[in-house]
């Protein structure tokens, strides 16, 4: 669903992305783990178009995304993302957040939106809540809110950076509960967590990235139980 070749970022004299060439499989859940500062969160926004790569090429299905003239909103309006902050509107109904991006992008109808949100709020346990304001929610409802809204677009991959780090413990259960729901239907999915839990269990493969490299790429099962990258196992032995 998913390819990167060569992909390179830097930010002045700070080469933050060297040489990443991975591949995300339609159905696929990919887990992105590495220590803080190694580059995870410039990935997924790259992936995204947040910002533009300066080496390498990213393909979403038979489309480049860094071609030159590449329709960049049409590209972005097939990737959901979900951030560690919901970024929801919060003058606006948890119903509107779900259904602005489809009426405004994809120019649907007031009615038909309101039922594809109601169905995807349904989804993540909130249809209780579609005339409340984000901020009469918890934070772990927030977060879903905003990964029902993601869904709503009917993405063909769905980016996650962190979306339980800024919750409180016992509220990351539940938004890892709708991820997980998620990967096992069948959701192609990139998520860069700290959850190894999450990693272990939910994940096809696990990429471990340092000072901006992929150094591993494998199954949870080799990655955790079999390291032999020594700064993959000094990762895991710091966070396990
Ligand atoms: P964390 O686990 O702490 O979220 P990360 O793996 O997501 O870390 P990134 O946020 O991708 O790491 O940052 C990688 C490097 O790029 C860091 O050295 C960071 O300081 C730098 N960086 C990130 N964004 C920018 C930016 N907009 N301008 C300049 N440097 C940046
Ligand atoms: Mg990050």
């Amino acid at each position: 669903a998913l390819q990167t070749t060569g992909l390179g970022k830097s930010y002045g004299q700070n080469t933050v992305l060297r040489d990443i060439t991975l591949d995300v499989q339609r159905g696929e859940t990919l887990c992105l783990i590495g220590p803080s500062g190694s580059g995870k969160s410039t990935l997924l926004k790259c992936l995204n178009l947040l910002e533009a790569p300066d080496a390498g090429e990213i393909w979403l299905g038979e489309t480049c995304l860094t071609a030159p003239g590449a329709d960049v909103d049409a590209a972005r309006a097939r990737i959901g993302m979900v951030f560690q902050h919901f970024n929801l509107f919060p003058h606006m109904s948890v119903e509107r957040n779900v259904t602005l991006a489809l009426t405004s992008v994809k120019g649907m109808g007031r009615e038909q939106a309101r039922q594809i949100a109601l169905r995807q709020l349904e989804a993540v346990g909130l249809a209780a809540f579609a005339d409340r304001r984000p901020a009469q929610l918890s934070g772990g409802q927030q977060q879903r809110v905003a990964i029902a809204r993601a869904l709503a677009m009917e993405p063909e991959l769905m980016l996650f950076d962190e979306a339980t780090s800024a919750l409180d413990p016992e509220l990351v259960k539940d938004v890892l509960a709708v991820m997980r729901d998620l990967a096992s239907g069948g959701m192609t999915m990139a998520v860069v967590t700290h959850e190894m839990g999450f990693a272990r269990e939910a994940a096809d493969r696990v990429a471990f990235m340092c000072d901006g490299r992929l150094a591993e790429i494998d199954t949870p099962d080799r990655i955790f139980e079999r390291a032999d990258h020594p700064r993959l196992r000094q990762f895991l032995s710091q966070v396990l």
